[in-house]
């Protein structure tokens, strides 16, 4: 199926047309690692890669660049609360020791290298990375920092004008590192001769850190300072010649980082600011989430339990200018992998489908083929929580015929999600277990019920085939009256079987049931259910 002209384009589809072809583009994506990057720090990067590869889809000459900025001053107040990290408030990220030197021989690369591990799991790969740090200390923002300092009345400007924020007519936009506390975030700069800066470390210049006192000067250049973040944003697009650069909504609103930015570009460097989308929020679990089940907060936990592709789908599936909100408690996941393969569905069907592309931008690699024979979450879970049952026997009996390796390799990951699905997350409606005795509640059944137990009864045995099994109780629930004022057979008949044999009114199909489970066991179940006081 073509599409109509008119329709609007898919979203990234809408993006890379937008650029100009036949020039070198640059796209960015950063991370300042402050600590442990919540689930809704992955969708940044999973859109920009979703662009990354619509633009060189759309055959345009791309550069993905991706950079840790890792000589942000750590003003985070969850951190300062923790125990031994009250002095390190203030002090650049890199020069933060590491929680556990055996992993990381700091705090910036101890947490980005978390980060950036779960890149490698979901896709992820920036073809250049650079850090921060190395960038100032080899000198590499030099020229941006002089040129900065240079137009310290310009900047002083348009923070006033853009977001409002006074500076005194001395400040220097550019941050010193104290040489005597070691502290980024907490010392005000003045006097730039070309060479040097004047600096003061303020006891309380920030609400986040406590200045030293010292007071200095020193040469800005070599690593000694860094630029503040707006500035520093676009000394990164200068520096690399970035052209596209999305952000989350927090960054881009009006007046916000992103616009004071653009604003400072366009009047220092005399260029026009890289073109970007505005992503939406992610909320996970919203108020509903518990601690004790809940997915936690963390993308590593996400990307451990998730395989990548259903990452990337919750991040890609929602259109970017909208909220996702995920609780990954519930029938979250097994929709979400419901939803997945309906994406591989329309991808089998029409790959220029909306739906198709979403699916493709969340495989992992290329090429791609999708699975055709699929088993719902659902459905596997069902199949965990009947001992006798085989999966993989019983995938490749609904198939008809054996399991390639591929449909093989797809079971068995569905199956390991299955799994922490129903330990972590499933409703009570999707638990079930085989009581072991008869259950209690099987002493309210009504006489239709027992009676269509008993007719069920003796069934068990007749057929291996759940479809033919299904036939057979339509037609003893119909036999028997168990139908509704429209004809179709009532829930009562069906529910009778799960009372008996998990002792609550609903579970797996029951049909399936009673050709699955031990054929004695089943039987027997049915008949004392039957007659149950
Ligand atoms: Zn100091």
């Amino acid at each position: 199926m073509s599409q109509p002209t008119d329709r609007e384009l898919f979203w990234a589809d809408a993006v890379a047309r937008s650029l100009p072809a036949g020039v070198p583009h640059v796209i960015r994506d950063s991370k300042t690692p402050s600590g442990p990057v919540p689930i809704s720090g992955l969708r940044g990067p999973v859109i920009t890669d979703a662009l990354y590869r619509a633009f060189r889809e759309h055959g345009l000459a791309v550069r993905y660049v991706f950079t840790i900025d890792d000589y942000d001053p750590m003003d985070s107040q969850t951190m300062r609360e923790q125990a031994g990290f009250a002095e390190h408030m203030g002090k650049p990220f890199a020069n933060i020791p590491s929680p556990d030197p055996a992993v990381a021989s700091d705090f910036a690369r101890y947490h980005a290298g978390r980060f950036l591990a779960t890149f490698d799991r979901i896709g992820i790969h920036p073809e250049e990375l650079h850090w921060l740090r190395d960038l100032y200390r080899q000198g590499k923002l030099d020229r941006q920092i002089d040129l900065v300092l240079r137009h310290a009345d310009v900047v002083r400007r348009i923070y006033a004008e853009v977001s409002n924020v006074r500076k005194d007519e001395r400040w220097m936009p550019v941050w010193v590192i104290c040489e005597n506390c070691g502290r980024i975030g907490t010392t005000h700069a003045t006097d730039y001769d070309g060479a040097t800066v004047a600096y003061e470390c303020r006891p309380d210049y920030v609400p986040w850190a406590t200045g030293c006192g010292h007071r200095g000067r020193i040469s800005p250049f070599g690593g000694n300072a860094k630029l503040p973040w707006n500035l520093q944003w676009c000394a990164m697009w200068d520096h690399f010649a970035v052209t596209y650069e999305e952000g989350g909504k927090d960054l881009l609103t009006s007046g916000g980082s992103r616009e004071r930015s653009n604003e400072l570009y366009r009047a220092i460097w005399k260029k026009e600011p890289p073109a970007g989308l505005v992503h939406e929020f992610v909320t996970i679990g919203g108020r509903k989430m518990s601690t004790s089940k809940g997915i936690g907060a963390s993308a590593v936990e996400l990307v451990d339990i998730y395989p990548g592709e259903l990452v990337r789908f919750l991040m890609l599936r929602t259109h970017p200018k909208r909220a996702i909100e995920f609780d990954p408690a519930g029938m979250s996941l097994p929709r979400l992998v419901d939803e997945y393969d309906r994406c591989a569905d329309a991808y089998l069907a029409d790959p220029g489908s909306d739906l198709a592309k979403v699916w493709r931008l969340s495989q992992i690699a290329e090429p791609v083929a999708p699975i055709v024979h699929r088993v719902r979450l659902s459905l596997i879970a069902d199949w965990l929580q009947i001992p006798s049952i085989d999966p993989v026997a019983e995938a490749a009996k609904r198939k008809k015929s054996p399991l390639t390796d591929a449909e093989a390799r797809d079971l068995e990951r569905r199956i390991a999600l299955a799994r922490v699905w129903l330990e972590r997350w499933a409703p009570d409606e999707a638990r079930h277990s085989v009581s072991t005795t008869l259950p209690p509640a099987t002493a309210a059944l009504s006489d239709p019920q027992r009676a269509f137990l008993e007719r069920a009864r003796d069934e068990i045995g007749r057929t291996a085939d759940p479809e033919a099994m299904q036939e057979r109780l339509y037609e003893i629930a119909k036999d028997l009256g168990l139908t509704n004022p429209d004809g179709r057979v009532s829930k009562a008949a069906f529910e009778s079987i799960y009372l008996s044999i998990f002792g609550k009114p609903n579970g797996p199909r029951a049909a399936w049931l009673l050709v699955t489970l031990d054929q004695d066991f089943v039987a027997k179940r049915l008949e004392e259910a039957a007659r149950a006081a």
